[in-house]
């Protein structure tokens, strides 16, 4: 044993981080090894990847007190350790992503981040852990390197007057399609997360589809049938409620199911069902489910039109009744013949059906009431 000034000697390696001096090995393989092994959890194995800690180690060969020499895996452990923990959320039963959203007060684009392998969608079972926080290792680890990925971008719209459509329908020509384009960028990492991107190159590899919507110009016109006097959109909107409903059957000759002779308008059972013009109440009638119609309504219009109301639950009129448009005159139900809550509106001149639309205000109507209804001449 060589002893110096009294003091015992040997020879060995100078650790240092940074600056740091750490104290003395014996030999430093293994601690490499680990190092090397600790920056690969951080690389992806690509070309034009760079991964370093943030201070370097460096060894310096001498000769040092006995007592200064420190064991390699002590040092292994601490160089590997985390100077913070991550920390994690566990799923509930019943919750939601809002309820973590809520307890944790991150936001969404935070908790994506954090959790980059998680598919929401098919992941977020009860049991199942979300990292919340990022650990913070002792070592400090920086990454940059090119990627090369396909980004989307949206399309145009363009909105297209057809005169053979009657105003108020729209009906989608062309459905719109996202663009591609390949992007180079250069991406830095810092102990696995994102610090910078620096986009080197954007390619158009495909050009966006521009979504083409037709917009109907026709007129509504020649729509008072004969031998009556009122017009096109004069009637009231029988429906109430907070939106009126839906639109969501057309007559049997604008697409609807064989013989439906009104349309369909989809609202919650004990929605006020008004009458849509000023007439005589001709029939009010309790039937029930005992007929296809319900409990329903018939009203005999001054302008010498008749309308027909269907499948309510409550009627609020009587046969023989005068009524003004707007009178409350029944409840919307699904009694009769009904797949589900809603009021079936019919209007007619004597025996003729007609498309009760052509009377009525324009009003909203499900997607495949508008197609069903654009496929027969608008
Ligand atoms: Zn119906």
């Amino acid at each position: 044993m060589l002893t110096l000034l009294g003091k015992e000697v040997k020879n060995g390696y100078g650790l240092y981080l940074g600056d740091s001096y750490y104290g003395t090995l014996d030999s430093h393989d293994r601690l490499d090894r680990a190092m090397t092994n600790l920056l690969a959890k951080y690389t992806s194995g690509e070309e034009k990847e760079t991964a370093k800690f943030d201070k370097q180690i460096s060894y310096i060969n001498g000769t040092y007190l006995a007592d200064s020499f420190v064991d390699e895996s002590d040092i292994i452990r601490q160089f590997t350790s985390y100077k913070k923990n991550p920390t994690y959320y566990t799923i509930k039963q019943g919750e939601y992503i809002d309820d973590v959203l809520k307890n944790t007060g991150l936001t969404s684009d935070e908790l994506t981040k954090l959790n980059p392998d998680f598919d929401m969608s098919t992941d977020f079972i009860a049991g199942n852990r979300l990292k919340t926080s990022m650990e913070e290792p002792f070592m400090t680890v920086m990454v940059t390197r090119e990627e090369h990925y396909i980004e989307t971008f949206d399309y145009e719209t363009r909105y297209e007057d057809d005169p053979t459509m009657y105003v108020g329908n729209n009906q989608p020509r062309v459905e719109g399609e996202l663009g591609e384009c390949s992007v180079v960028a250069n991406v830095s990492y810092i102990n696995g997360n994102e610090v910078n991107r620096r986009v080197l190159s954007r390619t158009v590899t495909k050009e966006p589809v521009t979504k083409v919507i037709a917009v109907g110009t026709k007129p509504r016109t020649n729509t008072t049938a004969p031998g009556t006097t009122i017009e096109a959109g004069k009637m009231l909107w029988p429906v109430g409620g907070y939106d009126g409903g839906t639109l969501e059957e057309p007559v049997w000759w604008k697409g609807g199911y064989s013989g439906h002779r009104g349309v369909d308008i989809t609202t919650a059972i004990g929605t006020p069902i008004y009458a849509a013009e000023n007439g005589v109440v001709v029939s009010s009638v309790w039937a029930g489910n005992g007929d296809d119609r319900g409990n329903y309504v018939v009203i005999q219009g001054d302008s010498g039109l008749t309308t027909y109301y269907y499948h309510n639950s409550e009627l609020w009129v009587s046969s023989g009744q005068r009524v003004t448009a707007g009178d409350m005159i029944a409840s919307s139900g699904m009694t009769g013949r009904a797949y589900g809550p809603h009021c079936h509106f019919g209007v007619s001149v004597g025996n003729t059906y007609l498309n009760p639309t052509d009377y009525l205000p324009y009003h909203k109507q499900t997607a495949s009431y508008a197609a069903k209804v654009a496929a027969h001449g608008g």
